[in-house]
C-alpha cells in the first residue's frame, strides 16, 4: 500500500532531496504547492523540536494527512546559543541572509571563543497528534568575515574545520554529507521502513470504523433483516 507524505515546505530543492531519499520506498512524497492557499503555521515554539512539530502537526490537521516538517538553525556558544530558533529573522521579520550575517558578525566581533553548531529537527505528525523526531547537529566555528557564494543562510560564515573551508565554498553534495540536515534526513531514511508502518497504523486509527462483518451478522438487527 503506497503511503503518502506531505513535505510542509514549498522549497523544490527540499522536496527533490526526499524524493531522492526514498525512492526505493513506496512513499509518494507530497509538498504544500500540491494544494490550494492554506493557513500558516505559527512557529513560536522555544525548541528546534518544538517548531517542527508544531508546524507537521498544524499541516496534518489541515490536511488530514501525514505530514514531515523541519525546523533548523544556528546556535553560537559565544552567544548562549543565539540565534536559535530566531535563525531566519535574527536581524528583524523580514531580513535578508546578508542582514542575519551581518549582525552576527557584528555580535561576535572581539569574541575568541567561535564555536557554533547548526541544529535540525525533523517531526512527522499524523493529523491526531502522535508524532516521529529525528534531530541532528554539525558542529564548527564562525568567521571573522564571509567565505564563499554557494549555500544560503549562515553558511558563508560557517567554517567546517574537516573540510578546512566555510559551507559556502564546498558543493551542495559535500555539505550534505556532514550537516545537520543532511544527517537528520539520513536518519528518518534509513528508518523509513518502520516509519511507514507506523504512519499506516496511525492512519488507520483514525478512519470512521467500519462495521464488523461478524458483528453486523449476529446482531439482532441483521437477523431479523436476514429472514
Ligand atoms: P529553516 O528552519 O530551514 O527555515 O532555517 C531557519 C534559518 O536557519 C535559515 O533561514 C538560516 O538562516 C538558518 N539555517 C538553517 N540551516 C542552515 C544551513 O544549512 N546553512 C546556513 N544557514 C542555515
Amino acid at each position: 500500500m503506497q503511503t503518502i507524505i506531505v513535505l510542509a515546505t514549498k522549497n523544490t530543492n527540499k522536496v527533490r532531496e526526499i524524493q531522492a531519499l526514498l525512492k526505493e520506498y513506496a512513499v509518494e512524497i507530497k509538498s504544500l504547492a500540491d494544494f490550494g492557499p492554506m493557513p500558516e503555521a505559527v512557529e513560536d515554539g522555544a525548541t528546534f523540536e518544538e517548531n517542527a512539530y508544531k508546524k507537521a502537526l498544524h499541516y496534518a490537521k489541515v490536511l488530514g494527512l501525514p505530514c514531515l516538517a523541519d525546523d533548523s538553525g544556528l546556535s553560537v556558544d559565544a552567544l548562549d546559543g543565539r540565534p536559535g530558533v530566531y535563525s531566519a529573522r535574527y536581524a528583524g521579520e523580514h531580513a535578508t541572509d546578508a542582514d542575519n550575517c551581518a549582525k552576527l558578525l557584528a555580535e561576535m566581533e572581539g569574541q575568541k571563543n567561535r564555536a557554533a553548531h547548526f541544529t535540525c529537527a525533523l517531526s512527522l505528525a499524523v493529523p491526531s497528534g502522535p508524532a516521529l523526531s529525528w534531530e541532528a547537529g554539525c558542529h564548527g566555528e564562525i568567521l571573522t568575515e564571509k567565505r564563499g557564494e554557494s549555500g544560503f543562510g549562515y553558511d558563508p560564515l560557517f567554517f567546517y574545520p574537516e573540510f578546512g573551508k566555510t559551507f559556502a565554498e564546498v558543493p551542495l553534495a559535500q555539505k550534505s554529507s556532514v550537516s545537520h540536515r543532511g544527517k537528520a534526513l539520513t536518519e528518518f531514511a534509513s528508518e523509513f521502513d518502520k516509519v511507514a508502518v507506523w504512519v499506516r497504523q496511525r492512519m488507520e486509527e483514525i478512519k470512521p470504523a467500519k462495521p464488523d462483518h461478524k458483528e453486523f451478522e449476529h446482531n439482532d438487527w441483521s437477523q431479523e433483516r436476514m429472514v
